[in-house]
């Protein structure tokens, strides 16, 4: 069977872009056909300025959300990154295996250092090696399939490179894996600054629909998107970013296609408001659903328990045996 492994970072509240980009083929595909672990990749959390308190809360909620948008413990492994040892110890060995040149050419790194130090705040070395403990953690699964949002293929990228050079290096240890993107959404862009992407972290509210944002917030937000001072109604990603990014949350939302949507309108409003009401019934069932989990902790706890002691019996051998193959 196929062994699919993908996470989420407790940064921020999951937004709108980590549903469509990658949750919702996790809840509607992954878990009912391959063997899945989905993890709140706590760790990653602390690459960048953080409050403790506030990564721990994140996290039980990214793994309500989680639950509540769709993934049913029965069918996959949900669980915390920290929870589980592997994750760490192999991050060790694949340092030793990437290289400095590698770790700065990686796009985010550069676009997180740059605000870290806009911010007048450190780069810690953490930020730099990230992508090593992004690969440890496919790699000690024993993933074939990465399903990610766009931003993430660099990272999958260096993931295979490392694989690969360590199996050359040391005798075959990991499998090589592929990141796998949807169709239409890949990259949700922010509704003000439809030039990058919605990203949690960024806490510029306006632009970032956030799963647990109430309708009227959500009409208000895509209502006030930012879109350009045309009155035709056509898909051109490069030339219409903002139109654009609308009709793919549309064609995401309802099952249909950007461009034959572009079709459909006339004018941008009614873009607007068929886009808007689109996200308000995706989002619904979510939050109703996290409304009742929230209301027991201790399901989510159990879940969380359960899932980091099925990932640590999966992760040890091929751990245990990356350090066997270099003969440690
Ligand atoms: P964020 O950038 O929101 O902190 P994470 O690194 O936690 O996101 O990513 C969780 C998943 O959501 C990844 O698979 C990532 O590719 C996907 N994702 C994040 N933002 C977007 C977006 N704007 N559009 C599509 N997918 C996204």
């Amino acid at each position: 069977m196929t062994r699919v492994f993908s996470g989420v970072k407790p940064t921020g509240h999951l937004t709108l872009g980590n549903y469509l980009g990658a949750m919702r083929r996790w809840v509607e595909v992954d878990q009912h056909q391959a063997d899945a672990l989905f993890c709140i990749v706590d760790l990653h959390a602390l690459t960048v300025e953080h409050d403790p308190a506030r990564v721990r809360r994140l996290s039980r909620q990214a793994a309500t959300l989680l639950l509540a948008a769709g993934l049913d413990p029965r069918l996959c492994t949900v669980f915390v990154q920290s929870h589980v040892d592997e994750h760490a110890r192999l991050s060790y060995l694949l340092e030793c295996v990437a290289t400095d040149g590698e770790m700065r050419r990686m796009i985010q790194y550069k676009e997180k250092a740059a605000r870290e130090q806009a911010r007048g705040g450190s780069v810690r070395l953490s930020l730099l090696t990230y992508p090593v403990l992004m690969a440890a953690d496919i790699l000690a699964y024993g993933t074939d399939e990465v399903p990610v949002g766009d931003d993430q293929t660099q990272h999958v990228e260096l993931t295979r490179d490392l694989a690969v050079r360590f199996n050359q290096r040391y005798g075959h240890t990991f499998v090589v894996p592929r990141a796998t993107h949807p169709g239409v959404a890949a990259r949700v862009m922010n509704l003000q600054e439809p030039t990058s992407k919605m990203g949690k972290s960024d806490d510029t509210g306006p632009g970032i629909v956030y799963l647990l944002d109430e309708p009227d917030a959500v009409r208000r937000k895509v209502m006030r998107a930012v879109t350009d001072s045309g009155r035709d109604v056509v898909y051109d990603r490069q030339g219409r970013p903002g139109l654009a990014n609308l009709l793919e949350i549309l064609a995401a939302c309802t099952g249909g296609n950007p461009s034959d949507l572009s079709g459909v309108y006339e004018s941008y409003g009614a873009l607007k408001k068929d886009t808007a009401e689109a996200v308000v019934e995706l989002l619904r069932p979510v939050q109703q659903r996290h409304k009742e989990l929230c209301a027991d902790p201790g399901y989510v706890e159990g879940v969380l328990r359960d899932g980091a002691e099925r990932a640590r019996a999966m992760a040890r051998p091929t751990v245990d045996a990356a350090y066997r193959a270099i003969g440690l």
